[in-house]
């Protein structure tokens, strides 16, 4: 007997580390791993059958069965799958190829070693290392279909501390046996109830039979009893298939993925034959704003063999929310990654989902609440297909939600359907604003003139959102339009009670206007006298042909360079503070009440300043100073 001994690669370590302290009370979730460790492999060993050219070669029990069994203080699961050679045994064990346990240990630091009580464990699925949560030690038995040779099998062995050893030792059969040595405080998992329970929970739609060593009385003697219903779920008749059926084949399918808000199950007839079971969940998965790394929740079946999953082809980016499984019998089981980019049967499998889908969403939002629950989750990824998909654009548009003024500070949403029925009579602009957040979308003064004539302002204060409005120039041939913009064409459609106010004022504040242009020069691209605002002496907007304030913030955040935005300053004749200094002679005074003003409309346009210090003093100082007086 040869043995060699090896150490796990330094990330297997602290990943094994944490999988024997964790306290991570969903334990149960290493059988499922092993199980679908197991199925993989027998649906592998199906590939390479099917791929031989000389079948006759090999001899294959194809009674494609999961076993589990206990014995004293282990738990064995064993499967008749490909199995691996002593090569493939020391890869796939001690080193980490996959994206997702990679991301598991990257996130590792943001998250107590000891002490798991989210289901990160579960979302990342960290496989076959989970058994060491429950074992003291994990013994791995393996023949190769490649190497089919009763002493060409391997065994793999350790405690998960640091190192594993391997060595050949023979085994009558191909496929792999994982022997686990269950933990003192974990003996529960040698309980036959228990152990049936967890098949079922996870791994019941798993289409190879997962069978249980039971004692038969009557017999004296043990039998293997099938404890799932090992049936693809999907295959079945649409009205034969219950409530609670499509919910668990939905955990199942997602690992506990919060709970599945609608589905739709369709069979499509033809040459070209497909099933889908779509499912629209109420969580997304961590990753999902990852976008170099995320792979959609779509698993390809080929006649009921699992093939692939996250195809990017199968469906759009800004649909990734999406779970559920596609069986389709056009395409040949061992098809490629790089095939399937270019198979016009995908191209057109791809848009008869992607209707499919929206389809499920415009049903879906007949019901407020529920839409709501979806709008609220993924509205944000939704809103990515007004660029990605120009085709579909209008059916997006239609299922896009908004905040608005109509629902006075009130988080409610609000269709562009809704807003252009209660549009005001001769109104021709369907009115957004753009902000960091709602409160402050809320409360601009920019709303002020909007609010005093009733008229509805969409509230928009996402990241995605001003990006988004590149893409969404008009609904149903009304134009949108940002009141951050200076905006003439608003006169148009409320008669101000005396229009000529701002003429006749003009001359009684020239000078200010002269003294504010002097003070700010640079910074500001004009100075205009409003009388649409109402509480606040000043405000800023843009001009048509400038950059909006959150463009250029969403540009600077990914790092681009941006020049500053040269603002309109407009100032409130009617309001207090400027009836004020227009009136002030100390010309050193005025500047700072000029600055002063700049200041808070810089504050309330942007967010922030680069010197709130300098603003608070001079706030104090002039405060002060009125005081004093
Ligand atoms: P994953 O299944 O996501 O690849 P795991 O940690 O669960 O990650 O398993 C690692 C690898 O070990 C698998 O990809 C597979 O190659 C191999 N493996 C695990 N269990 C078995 C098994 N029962 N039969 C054959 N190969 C297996
Ligand atoms: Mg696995």
């Amino acid at each position: 007997m040869n043995k060699k001994t090896y150490f796990f690669q330094s990330e297997i370590k602290q990943l094994l580390n944490l999988m024997i302290n964790s306290l991570y009370s969903n334990k149960e979730i290493f059988l499922r791993e092993l199980i679908s460790n197991s199925s993989d492999a027998i649906n592998k060993l199906k590939f390479y059958y099917l791929s031989l050219k000389n079948k006759k070669d090999i001899i294959l029990d194809t009674n494609y069965h999961i076993r589990i069994y206990t014995e004293k203080n282990s738990l064995i699961i064993s499967d008749n799958g490909i199995g691996m050679t002593e090569n493939e045994i020391i890869d796939n064990l001690g080193t980490i190829a996959k994206s997702g346990t990679k991301n598991f240990i990257k996130n590792l630091d943001s998250i107590s070693n000891k002490n798991i009580n989210s289901d990160i464990i579960g979302q990342f699925g960290v496989g076959f290392y989970s058994s060491f949560m429950v074992s003291d030690k994990v013994i791995v038995h393996s023949r190769s279909v490649k190497e089919n040779n009763i002493n060409n099998s391997v065994l793999w062995i350790s405690d998960g501390h640091g190192k594993y050893t391997v060595y050949k030792k023979s085994k009558d059969s191909i496929g792999t046996d994982i022997i686990l040595y269950i933990k003192e405080s974990c003996k529960e998992f040698l309980n036959e109830s228990k152990i049936c329970d967890i098949i079922i929970k996870y791994s019941n739609h798993i289409n190879i039979p997962i069978e249980y060593k039971l004692f038969n009385n009557k017999k004296k003697d043990f039998l293997w009893k099938k404890i799932n219903v090992a049936e693809a779920l999907w295959t079945k008749n649409k009205l034969e298939i219950s409530k609670k059926e499509y919910k668990d084949f939905y955990y199942s399918l997602t690992n506990n993925l919060g709970n599945p808000i609608a589905w739709s199950h369709n069979k499509v007839e033809g040459k070209n034959e497909y099933i889908s079971l779509l499912y629209i969940p109420d969580i997304s998965p961590w990753n999902i704003w990852n976008r170099d790394e995320y792979k959609n929740g779509i698993k390809l079946y080929v006649c009921r063999v699992f093939v692939m999953e996250g195809i990017k082809k199968i469906i759009p980016f800004y649909l990734r929310f999406i779970q559920g499984i596609i069986d389709v019998n056009f395409l040949s089981l061992n098809i490629s990654r790089e095939i399937l980019q270019d198979d016009i049967f995908i191209n057109k499998l791809k848009i008869s989902i992607t209707n499919r889908i929206l389809k499920i969403l415009n049903n879906l939002s007949i019901n407020k609440n529920k839409y709501n629950i979806f709008w609220k989750e993924f509205g944000n990824v939704l809103k990515e297909g007004l660029a990605e998909d120009e085709l579909n654009r209008y059916k997006i548009t239609l299922l896009l939600r908004f905040c608005s003024t109509y629902y006075d500070n009130e988080k409610k949403y609000v269709s562009l359907e809704e807003y252009i029925n209660r549009m005001y009579h001769g109104q021709d602009k369907i009115y957004y604003i753009v902000s960091d957040n709602y409160i402050s979308a809320i409360n601009s003064p920019h709303l002020e003139i909007y609010k005093k004539k009733n008229i509805e302002v969409l509230l928009m204060f996402n990241r995605i959102d001003e990006w988004m409005m590149m893409y969404l120039l008009d609904f149903k041939g009304i134009k949108f339009f940002s009141i951050n913009k200076n905006n003439e064409g608003i006169n148009n459609i409320i008669t101000l009670n005396n229009s000529k106010f701002l003429d006749i004022n003009k001359n009684i504040f020239v000078n200010l206007v002269n003294s504010i242009k002097l003070t700010l020069g640079e910074f500001i691209k004009d100075v205009k006298l409003t009388d649409k605002l109402e509480n606040f002496p000043v405000v800023l907007t843009t001009s048509s042909s400038e950059m909006s304030t959150q463009m250029s913030k969403l540009l600077s955040s990914v790092g681009k360079k941006v020049p500053n935005i040269k603002y309109i300053f407009e100032i409130n004749i009617k309001h207090i503070l400027i009836k004020y200094i227009n009136n002030i002679k100390d010309k050193n005074l005025l500047k700072k009440w000029i600055n002063y003003l700049y200041y808070q409309a810089l504050l309330i346009e942007t967010n922030s300043l680069d010197n709130p210090v300098e603003f608070i003093n001079l706030s104090n100082k002039l405060i002060s100073k009125l005081i004093i007086k």
